[in-house]
C-alpha cells in the first residue's frame, strides 16, 4: 500500500499516519520527497482494513499494490487450475463444452438434447431446474423434478450435469444431483450462497454479474475458495452497457485479462452474452480464439417452443455446425474441444 500525503500535510499528520500503519500490523517506510512525503505500508494490505487509511489527516491518495483477492490470484498460484467433473475437463489444453437448454422442461426434451450435444462433441450437459427469472410470472423451473430429469439424461449419455443453484437452502439437494453447481449472474454477490457452495465438494461455475467489475467477480470467487472449495470456474456471460443491439455485451477480452490475474479457468457464454441465436456461433469461435478454457451454450430441440431463452438457443443442427467450426479454431489454438481426445 502506498500512502501519498498532501503537500500541505504537517509533520504531525505524517507521524499519525505512521502510527496508523503500525496499528494495522504493517511496517511503514517513509520516503521524504522535496514536495511530498510518501509512506509505503509493507504487509498484507488485504487483511489490514486499509480503507481507513484514506480518511487519515493529510492523506491525498492511497494505492494498493496487491490484488484484493488472494486465493484466486496468480501471485499465490502461478500455474493454471484445471477443473474436472465426470466427463468434463476445463483447462490444460481442453476447451470444455457445456451445452443444453436454458431450462429443463420434460424428459423427452432433456434426454434428446443430451444425446444430440454429446453426439456433436459436448463434454457436459447444462440445464436449469431452479430458474432465476426477471419476472415472477415467468416459468421458474421444474425444481427437484428437473434435477431428477437431469440425472436421467446423465445416466443415458454419461455427460456431467451443470445446473444452477439459486438459494442457500437448495445447495444440498442440487449438489446431490449436479456435477457442477452454477451460480447465476443475479446471485454473483449473494455472499451467503457463495459461502454455502464453498463448503461443498462440487466444482462451481461462477457467472459474472452483469454490472460487476472484474475485481468484484474475482472477489466473489474468493468467497468460494476461502470456504474450502478450490474448484471454481469463472463464466463471462456479458455485461450491461449502453448498447441495445445485443441482450448484453460480451467482453471477449475478459478471457485473456482474467487469465493474467487468476489461475482459475474462464468459460465464455455466447448465448446470454449476445441474446441472439444468429450471433452465438461467431462469438463461440471468437471466445476459443481468445483463449477461453470453455464455452457454455444454450441448445434446444425446438428453440421456437422453448420455455425460456429460445431466442438465443441453437437447434441441434446449428450446434453441430458450430462445433465443427469451433473444432478448427481449437486446433489452431493447440486445444482439444469438448469430448475430443
Ligand atoms: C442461464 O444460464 O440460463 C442463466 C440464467 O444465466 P445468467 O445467470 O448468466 O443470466
Ligand atoms: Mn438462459
Amino acid at each position: 500500500m502506498i500512502v501519498v500525503m498532501k503537500r500541505s500535510a504537517s509533520q504531525q499528520d505524517i507521524d499519525s499516519m505512521i502510527q496508523h500503519v503500525e496499528s494495522l500490523g504493517m511496517k511503514p517506510v517513509v520516503l521524504t520527497g522535496t514536495e511530498r512525503t510518501v509512506i509505503a505500508a509493507i504487509g498484507d494490505e488485504r487483511v489490514a482494513g486499509v480503507s481507513s487509511l484514506e480518511s487519515g489527516p493529510g492523506v491525498d491518495e492511497v494505492h494498493p499494490i496487491l490484488a484484493p483477492y488472494k486465493l484466486a490470484s496468480r501471485e499465490l498460484q502461478p500455474e493454471s487450475s484445471v477443473i474436472r467433473a465426470g466427463s468434463l475437463t476445463v483447462g490444460n489444453g481442453h476447451v470444455g463444452v457445456m451445452a443444453g437448454p436454458c431450462s429443463v422442461e420434460n424428459e423427452e426434451q432433456i434426454v434428446a438434447t443430451a444425446k444430440a450435444v454429446k453426439a456433436a462433441g459436448a463434454s457436459a450437459l447444462r440445464g436449469g431446474a431452479f430458474k432465476p427469472r426477471t419476472s415472477p410470472y415467468s416459468f421458474q423451473g421444474l425444481k427437484e423434478e428437473g434435477l431428477k430429469l437431469l440425472a436421467t439424461a446423465r445416466a443415458e449419455t454419461g455427460l456431467a450435469v451443470v445446473t444452477e443453484v439459486v438459494a442457500t437452502e437448495d445447495v444440498d439437494i442440487v449438489a446431490e444431483y449436479a456435477d457442477v453447481l452454477q451460480i447465476g449472474a443475479r446471485n454473483m454477490q449473494n455472499y451467503r450462497l457463495l459461502e454455502a457452495v464453498g463448503k461443498t465438494s462440487r466444482p462451481v461455475l461462477l457467472k459474472r454479474g452483469p454490472s460487476a467489475t472484474v475485481d468484484e467477480w474475482l472477489l466473489a470467487a474468493e468467497y468460494i475458495l476461502d470456504g474450502g472449495n478450490p474448484d471454481v470456474m469463472l463464466c463471462e456471460r456479458g455485461i450491461r452497457t449502453f448498447e441495445a443491439h445485443t441482450r448484453f455485451t460480451l467482453p471477449l477480452a475478459s478471457a485473456p485479462y482474467v487469465q493474467q490475474r487468476t489461475h482459475l479457468p474462464v468459460v465464455m457464454d455466447p448465448s446470454h452474452g449476445t441474446g441472439h441465436t444468429a450471433l452465438v456461433p461467431a462469438m463461440a469461435r471468437a471466445s476459443i480464439a481468445a483463449g477461453a478454457d470453455g464455452i457454455i451454450v444454450e441448445v434446444h430441440p425446438s428453440p421456437d417452443h422453448a420455455m425460456s431463452d429460445g431466442y438465443q438457443s441453437l437447434n441441434f443442427q446449428q450446434f453441430e455446425d458450430m462445433m465443427t467450426e469451433c473444432r478448427r479454431i481449437a486446433a489452431a489454438m493447440d486445444r482439444k474441444l469438448g469430448s475430443d481426445a
